[in-house]
């Protein structure tokens, strides 16, 4: 059966040699009889597939001793909760890059539980850090890489050397390189670029953790996962198997670079093609347009279901914008092959050559 041309921005796809081998799996794991989902998070088999799940990571990003890696579930927004929890005291002012709605919600957040600050908010750019209002005394910076919903990026990360650098990576983590120690805490959930939903890695330098006497919870404390090597409570093990699957798929292409290439490659065609018509419109300014999430709009509104009934019967799944922005977003993640954007882009040009 054909695969769909999927652009969802996430779950997502998933690349189909790596659903091959889930498939290849799903009843016998390397001759166990059973699957994955069905055995213990404590025996040998599953202790390894995580262990070397949280080696390939380790590898890709050159991750160092002195960051913890964890595997934890919850997605994303535990994280939204978990940051300004453990990196901060109760009243201690915290600082957040307002860049969109993910950024938003994480700064609402932590306003419920610390002195939280937005020093700039701007949605369709970065805002240019001599902008920025610091705070001082606080215990954190932090960002979204990649703002999912509008699509706009930061292409450089800022240097922030007086306070540890907290990053939501979601919808960008493993399709560029990062380097791991300008920051003090990255995180990500799995079900864009590295596997199924519920799983988000959080990757965070060792000393903004240590084993605190008491704490607000236990639940929500870094040390407890890192203490409990990600397993304080039954870990999510099959998305955390695909993960590891997906950390030697990349390494196999040819490691994050590749993916950046490949990613660069991918949004370029669609951004060549919105910039030469005149039906597609991208609202984002050119130097921080997303190589991930490529939003567009049309200049003729009426055309917009039209759009998206065309593009479902030419097999082309998932275009519709996030219900808080409208218009149009393709995700061009690590898993959706380079043809479904020869796909999509040739489905697009032929659509506003039938309509103009
Ligand atoms: N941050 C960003 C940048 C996101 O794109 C998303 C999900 N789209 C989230 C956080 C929330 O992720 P989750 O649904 O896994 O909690």
């Amino acid at each position: 059966m054909p695969r769909a041309h999927n652009f969802s921005a996430g779950p997502a796809a998933l690349p189909t040699e790596v659903m091959t081998e889930i498939q290849r799996d799903l009843l016998d794991y390397r001759s166990t009889g059973m699957s994955v989902m069905e055995i213990s998070h404590r025996s040998s088999t599953f202790m390894d597939i995580a262990s070397r799940a949280e080696h390939s990571l380790r590898q890709l990003l050159h991750i160092g001793e002195d960051y913890h890696v964890l595997f934890l579930q919850g997605g994303a927004r535990l994280q939204f909760t978990m940051i300004p929890l453990n990196l901060a005291a109760p009243g201690e002012v915290v600082e957040y890059v307002d860049t969109g709605i993910w950024s938003q919600k994480a700064l609402h957040e932590a306003e419920r539980l610390r002195d939280a600050k937005s020093v700039a908010s701007a949605h369709d750019h970065i805002p240019s850090e001599s902008t920025w209002r610091r705070h001082s005394g606080s215990k954190y910076l932090y960002i979204t890489s990649n703002e999912t919903i509008s699509g706009v990026q930061y292409h450089e990360f800022p240097s922030v050397d007086s306070v540890p650098l907290v990053v939501d990576a979601s919808s960008d983590f493993l399709t560029r390189p990062m380097e791991v120690d300008r920051f003090g805490l990255i995180y990500a959930c799995a079900q864009k670029n590295f596997g199924p939903s519920g799983l988000a890695i959080v990757i965070v330098r060792k000393d903004l953790c240590p084993e605190p006497l008491e704490h607000e919870s236990e639940y929500l404390n870094y040390a407890i996962h890192a203490k409990n090597t990600s397993m304080f409570n039954t870990p999510n093990t099959f998305a955390w198997y695909i993960a590891g699957l997906m950390f030697d798929w990349i390494s196999a292409q040819g490691g994050v670079k590749e993916m950046q290439t490949q990613c660069e490659m991918k949004s370029r065609k669609l951004y060549d093609l919105i910039d030469g018509s005149v039906l597609y419109r991208s609202v984002i300014e050119s130097r921080f347009r997303s190589s991930v999430s490529v939003t567009f709009t049309l200049t003729d509104d009426a055309l917009h279901r039209p759009l998206l009934d065309a593009a479902e019967n030419a097999g082309i799944h998932h275009l519709k914008g996030h219900r808080a922005v409208g218009g149009f977003r393709a995700s061009l993640y690590n898993g959706v092959p380079m043809q479904a954007v020869d796909a999509l882009v040739e489905f697009l040009a032929d659509f506003e050559q039938r309509k103009s």
